[in-house]
C-alpha cells in the first residue's frame, strides 16, 4: 500500500534541495520564483553563484531590483521553466514541476493567449473566462468529434469527447466530475458536456430525446439555483445526471440524481441573495389569469422571498423565464402535464404564504395564530387542509411518552420554528417530487447499454463560518479526492507495467484518515447520530463529546483555543473551523410528527446524505473517471482578469497540485523515442547517428548526456524523466 504522508504544498521545492546547488549551476540564466505578497511568487534572477551553505541568495527582481534572499535550506526557491515550456497546454510537460510553474503557465495562457482550458495530466483545468467565447458552436463539436484528445488545443469537449471515446471502446461507463467553488464554471461546464452528447450522438428512432435530456437543466436549475453574493445563478444541490446510450452508443434517455439541496434558503437568504428562482418568476407572472387563484403578489410581499433585500438580478427577467420554465415543462411531455405544473405552482405559492402566517406570542410561554389570519387560510385552501388544526399545530407539540401523551404548547420562537421547518419540508419535497417526474419523462424504450454520470458537485468550502453545510460538502468533496488520489495512483502503475518500468513507490497523500475521523465507528458523525436520539441531546454536549474523544488524541481534529462552541478539521485542502450550533437540528431533520400527519398528501421521506453519497461513490468506483476543476480567477467577474492568489488558492484545494506532485516525485516528463530522437538529434555525434536502431541511440545519447542513471528510465516506447532533466537537455540543445 502507498506510503502515507503529508507534504505541504509549499514546500515543493524540497524536491530539489539535493540536486539545487547542481542544477543553478547548469543554467547560464539562473531563474528562480520567490514567494511575493501579492502576486503569491515572482520572477528573479540569480546574480551571483550560489554555493551550498550560503545564506543568501543574490537576486535581481524583474523590476530591477536587487535583493539577499535569504535562504531556507528546506524550501529553496523554485527554479523556472526555459521558456520553451511556458505556455503549454499540458502542465505536467513543465520540467519543473511546482506551484510557481503552474501558476505562471496558467495565467500566460489565460491572460495573454486567452486561452481557458489547460491540461493537467488527466485533469482538464478551466477558468472563467467570465465573457461569452465563439468555442461552443456546433461546427466545434463536430471538429473534436472522433478525435484524439492530444491532437486538439484542451477543450471540454475533449473530455466529453474522451469519454465517449472510451466508454465505445471500452464498453464501460464513464464519468465527467465537474468540481470547483461557487461561481468557478461547473454548471456551465457540465451542460457543455451533454450538450456535446446530444449533438453527437442523435437518436435516430426516438425524436427529441436529446431535446428532453437538456430540458431537464433548466428546469433543475429553475427550482435549486439561486443568487447569492458569489453567483447569480449558484447551484444550491449536488447533481449527477447519468446520460443512457444503447447499444449504438445513441442516447436513449437520462437518470438525475441529487444532493444536498439547501433547504435552509426558502425560509432564510443573506443581504443581497435570493430565494430560488421559481419563486421570483412565479410572483413576476401573479397577474396573468390562469395563477390569479394562487392569490400572490409581487415577491416583495413576502417574507421569504423579500428578506435579502433584493428581488431582481440585474439582466435577468423573471416574468420571461416563467415563460420558458413552462415551455421545458412541456417539452418534457405528460408527465408534466398541466394537472403537475398547477399543482407544483401550487404548492410554491402555499410555501410563500405559510411564511407571511403571523405568530403572535401569548405570554412568555406560549403562542397563536389568529384563525382569520389571511395567508394561513390561502396555505390551507391552496394544500387542502384544515385550517384550525393547522393553527394549532404550529403553536403546539404532542409529546408521546410510555404511560401518556401530552400536549405542550411552544412559544413564538419556536412556533415560527416550526412553521419554517415546514416550509422547507414542503419544499424539499417538492424538489424531490420534481427530479422524480423528471426522471420518469427521460425514460424511452431501449435497453440502457452503457451510460456517462455528469458530476456537478459543490467544491471544497470555507467560510468565516462554517455550519453543517460545508461540514457535508468537505465530507463528500474528501471522498472525491480519495477516489481520485486512488484513480491517478493505479493510472501511474499501469503505465508504468505497460513500459515495464520497474516499479517504484510513489509517495502519494492518502487522506483516509481524515475520512476515518468523520465516519469510523465512534467517529463524528456517529457520536452526532448518537447525540439526536438522546431525548436532551444537544449540540453543546455532542461537541464536549468530540472534544474528550478527539482533542489529543487525533492528530486531524482541534479545539479552537479561543472558543467552546467550534472544532476543526484538518482537511486535505485546509483546515476549517466548525461551528456546533445546528448540527444536531439539521442532522434530525424532522418536522414534529402531526403537521407531518395533517399533510395526508405528501409522502415525505427521510432523506439521508450519507447513504446517497456511499451510493454516489459507489457507482463512481465503478465507472472510468474524467475530471474537470474549475476555477473562478477572480471575485469581480471581470472578463480575463487572473488574481493569482485567488487561483493559487483554488489549485491548492482542488487537487490539481496534487497530480502535479504525484507527478513531480515520479517521472513528469515522458517522450517517445522517435520524440526524443527528433528533437534532439542535435545533441547527437556522427557515430551515434550511424547507428541503425533509433531506440538504441537514444539510449546511448542520453546515458552520455545525464551521468546520473537515477534521473530517466527507458520504457518500452517511452523515456520517462525525472524533474528537471528536460529543461537541462532544453539548456544543452539552445547552447549548440
Ligand atoms: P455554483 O457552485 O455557485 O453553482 P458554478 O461553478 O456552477 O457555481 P456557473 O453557474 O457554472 O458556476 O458559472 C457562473 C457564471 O460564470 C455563469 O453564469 C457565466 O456567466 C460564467 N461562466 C462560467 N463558465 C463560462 C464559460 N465557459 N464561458 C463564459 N462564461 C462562463
Ligand atoms: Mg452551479
Amino acid at each position: 500500500s502507498p506510503i502515507e504522508r503529508k507534504v505541504p504544498v509549499q514546500s515543493l521545492s524540497c524536491v530539489y534541495i539535493c540536486t539545487y546547488g547542481k542544477m543553478l549551476s547548469k543554467f547560464s540564466y539562473n531563474r528562480v520564483w520567490i514567494p511575493d505578497n501579492e502576486e503569491v511568487w515572482q520572477s528573479a534572477e540569480i546574480t551571483k553563484n550560489y554555493k551550498a551553505g550560503d545564506p543568501f541568495l543574490h537576486v535581481q527582481l524583474e523590476d530591477g531590483t536587487e535583493l539577499n534572499y535569504p535562504v531556507d535550506p528546506a524550501a529553496l526557491p523554485p527554479l523556472r521553466n526555459p521558456d520553451i515550456l511556458v505556455g503549454e497546454n499540458d502542465l505536467t510537460a513543465l520540467s519543473y514541476l511546482h506551484e510557481p510553474a503552474v501558476l505562471h503557465n496558467l495565467k500566460v495562457r489565460f491572460v495573454e493567449s486567452r486561452l481557458i482550458y489547460t491540461y493537467s495530466g488527466i485533469i482538464l483545468v478551466a477558468i472563467n473566462p467570465y465573457k461569452q467565447l465563439p468555442i461552443y458552436g456546433d461546427a466545434i463539436i463536430h471538429a473534436y468529434s472522433g478525435q484524439n484528445m492530444g491532437d486538439m488545443d484542451p477543450h471540454i469537449f475533449a473530455v466529453a469527447e474522451e469519454a465517449y471515446k472510451q466508454m465505445a471502446r471500452n464498453n464501460k461507463n464513464q464519468s465527467i466530475i465537474v468540481s470547483g467553488e461557487s461561481g468557478a464554471g461547473k454548471t456551465v461546464s457540465a451542460r457543455y458536456t451533454m450538450r456535446y452528447f446530444a449533438t453527437v450522438s442523435k437518436s435516430s428512432s426516438n425524436a427529441h430525446v436529446e431535446n428532453k435530456v437538456l430540458a431537464s437543466n433548466p428546469i433543475t436549475e429553475a427550482v435549486g439555483n439561486a443568487k447569492t453574493t458569489r453567483n447569480d445563478n449558484s447551484s444550491r444541490f449536488g447533481k449527477y445526471t447519468e446520460i443512457s446510450f444503447d447499444q449504438s452508443y445513441q442516447i436513449i434517455g437520462a437518470n438525475m440524481r441529487t444532493y444536498l439541496l439547501e433547504k435552509s434558503r426558502v425560509v432564510f437568504q443573506s443581504e443581497n441573495e435570493r430565494n430560488y428562482h421559481i419563486f421570483y418568476q412565479l410572483c413576476a407572472s401573479a397577474t396573468q389569469p390562469e395563477y390569479k387563484h394562487l392569490k400572490l403578489g409581487s415577491a416583495e410581499e413576502f417574507n421569504y422571498t423579500r428578506m435579502g433585500g433584493s428581488t431582481v438580478i440585474e439582466g435577468v427577467d423573471d416574468r420571461a423565464n416563467m415563460v420558458e420554465t413552462q415551455k421545458t415543462f412541456a417539452l418534457l411531455g405528460n408527465v408534466f402535464g398541466g394537472d403537475f405544473q398547477m399543482d407544483v405552482f401550487k404548492m410554491l405559492a402555499a410555501i410563500l404564504h405559510l411564511g407571511n402566517v403571523e405568530i403572535t406570542a401569548v405570554g412568555d410561554e406560549r403562542s397563536s395564530i389568529s384563525l382569520k389570519d389571511k395567508h394561513l387560510n390561502i396555505f390551507c385552501e391552496l394544500l387542502d387542509l384544515n385550517s384550525d388544526k393547522m393553527a394549532q399545530w404550529l403553536c403546539h407539540r404532542k409529546i408521546i411518552t410510555t404511560s401518556e401523551t401530552v400536549i405542550k404548547p411552544m412559544t413564538r420562537p419556536q412556533a415560527v420554528n416550526a412553521r419554517d421547518a415546514l416550509a422547507k419540508k414542503i419544499y424539499s419535497h417538492l424538489f424531490d417530487l420534481i427530479v422524480e417526474r423528471i426522471n420518469q419523462a427521460l425514460q424511452f424504450p431501449g435497453k440502457q447499454h452503457t451510460f456517462i454520470g455528469v458530476l456537478d458537485i459543490y467544491g471544497f468550502e470555507t467560510f468565516d463560518v462554517n455550519s453543517f453545510e460545508q461540514f457535508c460538502i468537505n465530507y463528500a468533496n474528501e471522498k472525491l479526492q480519495q477516489q481520485f488520489n486512488l484513480h491517478v495512483f493505479k493510472l501511474e502503475q499501469e503505465e508504468y507495467m505497460k513500459e515495464d518500468i520497474p516499479w517504484t513507490l510513489i509517495d502519494f497523500y492518502d487522506n483516509q484518515r481524515v475520512i476515518d475521523l468523520i465516519e469510523a465507528k465512534m467517529g463524528i458523525l456517529e457520536l452526532l447520530d448518537e447525540e439526536c436520539l438522546l431525548p436532551h441531546g444537544t449540540d453543546e454536549n455532542w461537541l464536549q463529546k468530540l472534544y474528550n474523544n478527539f482533542v489529543n488524541k487525533n492528530a486531524l481534529f482541534e479545539k479552537p483555543r479561543m472558543s467552546n462552541t467550534s472544532f476543526i478539521i484538518q482537511h486535505f485542502a485546509d483546515k476549517v473551523e466548525y461551528k456546533c450550533e445546528g448540527f444536531l437540528e439539521k442532522n434530525r431533520d424532522t418536522v414534529h410528527e402531526v403537521l407531518i400527519e395533517i399533510l395526508k398528501d405528501s409522502k415525505v421521506c427521510e432523506q439521508s446524505f450519507r447513504n446517497s453519497l456511499s451510493l454516489l461513490m459507489v457507482t463512481l468506483n465503478a465507472t472510468t473517471p474524467h475530471y474537470v476543476r474549475c476555477i473562478k480567477p477572480n471575485d469581480e467577474k471581470l472578463p480575463f482578469e487572473f488574481d493569482s492568489k485567488r487561483v493559487a488558492q483554488q489549485l491548492r484545494a482542488c487537487g490539481v497540485l496534487e497530480t502535479i506532485r504525484i507527478s513531480a516525485q515520479s517521472y513528469p516528463s515522458r517522450w517517445t523515442y522517435l520524440e526524443f530522437f527528433s528533437r534532439y538529434s542535435i545533441l547527437m555525434t556522427q557515430q551515434e547517428l550511424s547507428i541503425n536502431d533509433k531506440k538504441q541511440i537514444c539510449k546511448i545519447v542520453l546515458q552520455r548526456l545525464i551521468q546520473d542513471h537515477n534521473q530517466y528510465q527507458f520504457g518500452r516506447t517511452k523515456i520517462f524523466f525525472r524533474a528537471g532533466q528536460v529543461a537541462y537537455l532544453e539548456k544543452l540543445r539552445s547552447d549548440k
